[in-house]
């Protein structure tokens, strides 16, 4: 059975680029050895590193002054590394929290610095980003972070917020990559690769290089980006296999016709089921604002909540998997990354119409 996975990540990566892996698992071109077996400091994998950070800089329009760094420790372990990469002498960090993974940025960077909420959703339920005009930022901030897709909620920055001087810091596990970006306009972006990029274990960051002055001296080696950027992030072992899945996803993305071909197909996708929810007058909704809508994570509920257990059981026997919301906010989620075709989401929309017929 054709199934489409709708998992908010570890997610659906493209078959041509599972079909290609599998191909060379045991011999990557002629090695005689799998990538997973190849030592980092060998030509080999170097080549492969390379490549992969050199078609990242392509897609993302990425300039000299930027250092690229391919990390362990996931956008979680990437809440504690900001700041201790970022600090230098400053004491305050302002934040916008537009939900759960912003929460947890702050919680965490509450561990090394004065934290100021500059602007917040939660009085809304987080189903907006509020408007640059509405953030009270601190003069003397270090810099200022940003969840530009909040995975849970289902909320995205459709626009570039301006922080004058200060640096902009910017969480975008969850798309990066679908959607072409103005990377000058920030100070560093940091992404799990788990949702739009590749396997997870492999943490990708973005810095200018003007601010690789800034750490604290307590700051591990392994996740100081200075010292990686100066060891071309190969201080320790880097996650050698999934920087080569990475690689071949940054491929598959230039022969879809980079970011802006991979953004066109994801507008259509998140607005097939968009316009689908907003006509089924209620049976299902998404509570978020409109022009903040995530085109990766489409949070919906049913009307009637007793309906959840049924809309599960009878998508995943149709093929259609992972759809139950976070836990956290309960309901449906479909997420809908670069890798899934438009074909999953309008099986799902079919299911959808087809539930509400029989249930509503
Ligand atoms: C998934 C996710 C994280 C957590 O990433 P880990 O790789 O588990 O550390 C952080 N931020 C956002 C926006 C995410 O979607």
């Amino acid at each position: 059975m054709q199934v489409f996975n709708f998992s908010a990540g570890p997610a659906v990566l493209p078959k041509e680029v599972l079909q290609r892996a599998a191909d060379e698992m045991l011999d990557w071109h002629g090695s005689g050895m799998s990538v997973m077996e190849m030592s980092h400091r060998g030509p080999e994998f170097i080549a492969i590193a390379d490549k992969a950070e050199a078609d990242l800089r392509r897609l993302l329009g990425i300039g000299d002054d930027y250092e690229v760094l391919f990390l362990q420790g996931g956008a979680v372990g990437e809440n504690a590394f900001v700041p201790m990469n970022l600090l230098g002498d400053r004491k305050v960090i302002d934040f916008v929290n537009t939900g759960e993974w912003s929460k947890k940025s702050i919680k965490e960077a509450k561990k090394y610095a004065q934290v100021n909420v500059a602007a917040s959703g939660e009085d809304k339920r987080f189903t907006y980003v509020p408007a640059r005009d509405t953030w009270k930022l601190s003069p003397d901030a270090a810099y200022v972070h940003v969840c530009t897709n909040e995975t849970i909620g289902g909320v995205e920055y459709h626009w570039t917020p301006d922080v004058g001087v200060v640096p902009l810091v910017a969480d975008m596990s969850s798309h990066i990559l679908s959607r072409p970006i103005d990377v000058s306009k920030y100070g560093v972006i940091y992404a799990g690769a788990q949702k739009n990029a590749g396997p997870a274990g492999l943490t990708i960051v973005i810095v200018r290089k003007a601010l690789l002055d800034r750490a604290l001296p307590i700051t591990p080696s392994a996740f100081h980006w200075k010292e990686q950027a100066e060891a071309d992030s190969m201080l320790n072992t880097p996650p050698t296999y999934s920087v080569y899945i990475a690689g071949l996803v940054f491929e598959w993305l230039l022969a879809q016709g980079g970011l802006k071909g991979i953004e066109q197909r994801n507008v259509a996708k998140a607005k097939l089921l968009y316009d689908y929810l907003d006509g089924s007058s209620g049976f299902y909704f998404n509570p978020v604002r409109k022009e903040d809508r995530s085109r990766m994570n489409i949070p919906f509920k049913l009307r009637d909540e007793s309906l959840d257990g049924a809309f599960v059981k009878g998508a995943q026997a149709r093929g259609l998997l992972q759809l139950k919301g976070h836990r956290s906010v309960g309901g449906m989620r479909a997420s809908i990354y670069n890798a899934m075709p438009i074909e999953g989401v309008q099986a799902l929309v079919d299911y959808m119409r087809e539930f509400e017929r029989s249930n509503g």
